[in-house]
């Protein structure tokens, strides 16, 4: 018998577990180094380079090149103090899960070729419908985030009003369709505009509606709805947490025959909890939602959620027939998403809610509120100004003029001990604490505002 030149399974054994302990390591020593990548790791990445290498190198050194060069280079954004956009740290377990679920190299496409792939995202479906308080039976996909999310649930939407003027999108394509109407708040976020350029319905034929001052769209501004149309609301606004008024903009869409989308990539997850539910009210009552599993759920990426009412419109824009493909009456995969062949997304989401239950799902969203909450109240009480009502995660902060507001980001991520992100909130440059991970503890919250606090008093 000739070896295999490529390995086998004994080295294959030695190797994970180095691997694993290289991975437990840094997860170890993340709260104590530095949130952000100092100049000199970053430097280090250009080792990675260098020509294609034409010899094959122990499988060993190149772990350990990518843990030695690589790590020291990684965002500490899975440990307590990275409070950057709206990124989730990830549970231990579903880290766990994911190195099962690797191992098992699963195509999550196909029943066929996973049944156990297949079988989890039947079980996780039904659980999130439930959590997230929406209708149970909606139909569902496992995709990228919640950019793909929504650009699935508009794909249904698309081919649902277009259905109703008669007209088959996805055998006619969209030139001398019916045109659709896309109405959307000024508070609109970029992944909804990009789904929309990628479906064919243009971002900038939108009807923009005004929002108020916590940048929640106005149901009296609504335009007219008249022919066939799709109107995206937020349940989350990136900037201040805060949530479109949608029972009251789902009544006056559907008298129209209007389609209602939510994008709720992270403020979805304020439905799972009893505390903060109330800032849903009304949501169950859209035709689609996107959201996001790798920000509040904690788990690994990619992960986010496609979730739409009526299963059959999300079925035909996304459903695919071949002779190799058999007709099953069970949910298969990749008939209900965009994509084919692609990762068991449902093994981490799966062993978050095993593990968290829904009271820890809950008093993990309600962790990060109050952690949030502790921020604001702070800030606020060390004389700077906090621009938004604080209902969820997010909190924007300014610490005088923009320029100053700019100096003390720039001075805070240099520091290390936390990173915060920028934003321009109603034409005044703000700094955004969004708190979106399991990771967090009230000590982080505590370093991180002395940090801030230091810093922001030297510009005084
Ligand atoms: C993060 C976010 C998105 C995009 O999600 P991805 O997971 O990056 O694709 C869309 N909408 C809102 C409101 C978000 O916060």
């Amino acid at each position: 018998m000739t070896e295999n030149p490529i390995g086998t399974l004994s080295a294959t054994s030695t190797l994970l577990a180095e691997a694993a302990q290289r991975a437990v390591r840094y997860l170890e020593e993340i709260q104590d180094r530095r949130v952000y990548p100092s100049a000199e790791a970053l430097r280090g990445l250009a080792d990675l380079g260098g020509p294609l290498p034409e010899k094959p190198q122990s499988p060993m050194e190149v772990i350990a090149q990518l843990d030695e060069i690589g790590s020291p280079a990684t965002v500490a954004s899975t440990g307590g103090r990275y409070f950057g956009f709206v990124i989730g740290g990830a549970l231990p377990a579903t880290v766990a899960a994911n190195w099962i679920a690797s191992a098992w190299d699963q195509n999550a496409g196909l029943r066929v070729a996973s049944p156990v792939a297949a079988h989890l995202e039947d079980i996780v479906l039904a659980w999130l419908l439930e959590l997230l308080r929406l209708p149970p039976g909606c139909g569902g996909a496992f995709v990228t985030g919640a950019q793909m999310a929504t650009f699935t649930c508009l794909a249904a939407a698309r081919h649902a009003v277009l259905k109703r003027a008669g007209w088959n999108v996805e055998s006619a394509g969209l030139f001398g369709a019916p045109p659709i109407t896309v109405v959307v708040s000024e508070e609109v976020h970029v992944t909804v505009l990009k789904a929309l350029a990628m479906l064919g319905l243009g971002r900038d034929r939108v009807q923009t509606v005004p929002c108020d001052a916590q940048g929640r769209m106005r149901p009296d501004c609504l335009p007219r709805l008249e022919g066939p149309t799709i109107i995206s609301v937020q349940a989350g606004n990136v900037n201040t947490g805060s949530f479109d008024p949608t029972g009251e903009i789902c009544e006056i869409a559907h008298s129209a025959g209007a389609w209602v989308h939510v994008d709720g990539a992270f403020g979805l997850w304020a439905a799972a909890t009893p505390e903060r539910h109330h800032l849903t009210k009304g949501i169950a009552a859209a035709d689609s939602w996107s959201t996001d599993a790798h920000k509040w759920l904690n788990v690994p990426y990619d992960s986010g959620i496609a979730l739409v009412r009526e299963p059959a419109h999300l079925h035909q824009a996304m459903a695919i027939t071949a002779h190799y493909l058999d007709p099953c009456a069970a949910r298969e995969p990749m008939q209900w998403g965009p994509e084919s062949s692609r990762r068991a997304r449902a093994v981490e989401i799966w062993t978050a809610l095993r593990c968290l239950g829904r009271e820890c799902v809950a008093e993990l969203v309600n962790q990060c509120c109050r952690h949030a909450r502790t921020f604001a109240d702070r800030l606020r009480a060390a004389g700077y100004e906090i621009l938004n009502d604080v209902v969820l995660n997010q909190v924007l902060v300014a610490f005088g003029d923009d320029e100053t507001t700019q100096k003390v980001i720039d001075e805070i991520r240099a520091d290390g001990t936390c990173w915060c992100g920028g934003t321009v909130w109603h034409g005044r440059k703000a700094m955004r604490i969004s708190v979106s991970s399991w990771a967090t503890t009230a000590d982080d919250v505590e370093k991180s505002l002395t940090a801030i606090e230091t810093i922001a008093s030297r510009f005084r």
